[in-house]
């Protein structure tokens, strides 16, 4: 069932879950992934950054005015939140407001802005969806036209101390690849793997070539069954993430589109969707709310 975020803050609080709310700092990239759906029409070179330094903390203050009462993780995400200039200064605001910090980057800056991360970031999530050159140069993983080496990326994540979640996008070009082994040397703290979402106007001419059925997800996912994986199909995905635009609005994937509600920039207004809604059961579902520090999964709504 979709709700109001109102409703589902109250839900939340009452049953002592966690939240974990999404903030895109921006569309900008500098990878061109085919089946992105987190870009925003932004371009890495020719627009200016949506909203400035001080609105985003006018959107962390009024977050943490909304969600009292809750153990909330901001999640900064993109496009590519390396790519933000201010982002350490984020970081900072929202530790000192009491959040969880954690961001998800696709590792190509992590290095050059490692120094400035270091103590501010409790998650790093890094994006791996193959460690075949051939299959990350289908999919767009490239920057500069190179491909990463994830094996020299991840170890920058445990030399920030920060918890390290690996997210993986199955699709046609991945399905059938095994990546226990790669994985296992990670020392990973929570892997999520996602089916290909298609969202309606931001990946479409991506949709015949990436989307994969339910028998094949479920295939990679037995594959890797002993790294116990967080899995997400299509259904799971949608209505159940709290998302906040580049330009500081609320918005959800709940039809299968994004729809657009309040924007957190204005003083007063509730923090409220306005869109399709959220669902509590569904974000519970999908594993959405555990513990922060100990990774353990919090037990189900009463
Ligand atoms: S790295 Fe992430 S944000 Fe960048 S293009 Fe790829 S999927 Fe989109």
């Amino acid at each position: 069932m979709l709700q109001t975020i109102q409703n589902a803050i109250i839900e939340l609080a009452k049953s002592k879950q966690n939240l974990a709310v999404n903030i895109h700092l921006t569309g900008k990239c500098d990878m061109q992934c085919i089946g992105c759906y987190a870009r925003f029409g932004e371009d890495v070179k020719s627009k200016p950054f949506s909203i400035t330094q001080s609105d985003w903390v006018q959107v962390i203050d009024n977050i943490y005015k909304y969600t009292s009462g809750l153990n909330v993780k901001i999640n900064f995400v993109g496009g590519e939140p390396l790519l933000y200039p201010y982002l350490p200064h984020l970081l900072e605001h929202t530790k000192n407001r009491g959040f969880t910090t954690s961001i998800v980057t696709n590792g190509s800056l992590l290095k050059r802005r490692f120094t400035e991360l270091n103590g501010l970031v409790d998650w790093v999530g890094i994006s791996i969806d193959s460690f075949q050159e051939n299959t990350l140069r289908k999919l767009g993983r490239v920057t500069k036209n190179k491909t990463l080496n994830y094996h020299e990326i991840v170890p920058l994540i445990h030399d920030l101390n920060s918890k390290l979640k690996v997210n993986t996008v199955i699709s046609q070009h991945n399905w059938q690849e095994e990546m226990t082994h790669e994985l296992m040397s990670m020392k990973i703290d929570r892997w999520k793997v996602f089916q290909f979402l298609p969202v309606v106007g931001e990946n479409d001419s991506a949709v015949s070539a990436l989307s994969i059925n339910e028998d094949q997800f479920l295939y990679f996912y037995q594959q890797h069954a002993s790294l116990k994986p967080v899995i997400e199909n299509n259904d799971e995905m949608r209505g159940s993430y709290l998302m906040i635009s580049p330009e500081g609005r609320v918005f959800d994937n709940a039809k299968g589109y994004y729809s657009y509600g309040a924007s957190l920039l204005e003083g007063n207004n509730k923090f409220d969707i306005g869109g399709d809604g959220f669902s509590t059961i569904k974000f519970l579902k999908r594993g959405g709310s555990y513990d922060w520090k100990t990774n353990a999964q919090i037990g189900a709504m009463k």
